[in-house]
């Protein structure tokens, strides 16, 4: 199957009303990038910030970039141009640093807080706790250029589908009560970003509003391209 064949297939399975499709193009290349592109796709994620800087160069300016990988506060200059979503806000540090670099942009970046609902030590996030401590803080309350759109989840890599799904199932219901509770005016708010290749589904039928699909459409990650961070 070619990647224009895989991506239709989750076009065709995916209702577009609820559920955002973000090709996850880390480590392929700006032509399988552009076969994506070609075959109607717009939105992309990158995990590595010189990855994504390297092809928002090189690739059509309508692309909407994601940005769903761990972001050194560092970093966040060289994507706050362009970036659309950063998926993976961890700190109230990151979110401070992001809201000042999109004020020299003279523009708001959207984000979501990404919360840690894997039974693993190695995954990113805010624990639920620090989510409700963020949102409440003051540090938080006199940020002006950044908006908080949602929340972003990984599952455990596991085959246990009950484990999966109970994860996510949590990670729903916290999100509904976030939302009562921080943004009930705000309709902004409003995405919950869980499931990747192997889960989606069970990721969607929880109630995820976006899923972040790399190897099913775009085939294994023979090679890393780029160093990690
Ligand atoms: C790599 C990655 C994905 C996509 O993973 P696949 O299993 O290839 O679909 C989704 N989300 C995050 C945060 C990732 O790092």
């Amino acid at each position: 199957m070619s990647i224009a064949d895989n991506l239709l297939r989750y076009k065709n399975e995916l209702d577009a009303d609820q559920v955002t499709l973000v090709a996850v193009s880390k480590f392929h290349s700006a032509e399988e990038v552009m076969e994506a592109y070609n075959a109607g796709q717009r939105v992309f994620g990158e995990n590595i910030v010189q990855e994504l800087v390297e092809k928002q160069e090189q690739l059509p300016k309508d692309i909407e970039w994601h940005l769903i990988g761990h972001l050194q506060t560092n970093k966040v200059k060289y994507i706050a141009p362009f970036i659309s979503l950063i998926e993976s806000v961890d700190s109230i540090k990151l979110l401070q640093e992001i809201d000042k670099q999109a004020a020299k942009n003279k523009r708001i970046i959207d984000c979501l807080l990404q919360v840690y609902i894997a039974d693993e030590e190695t995954k990113f996030g805010l624990g639920f706790d620090e989510v409700i401590e963020l949102l409440r803080s003051e540090e938080y309350a006199a940020l002006k250029n950044i908006r908080i759109t949602g929340l972003m989840g990984i599952a455990t890599n596991t085959e246990v589908e009950k484990q999966i799904n109970d994860e996510f199932e949590e990670l729903k219901v916290f999100f509904d009560g976030v939302k009562l509770s921080f943004f009930r005016k705000d309709d902004a708010f409003s995405i919950c970003s869980m499931g990747m290749s192997a889960d989606y589904k069970l990721a969607v039928e929880a109630g995820s509003t976006m899923v972040r699909i790399g190897s099913a459409i775009f085939g294994k990650r023979k090679i890393k391209h780029f160093k990690a961070q």
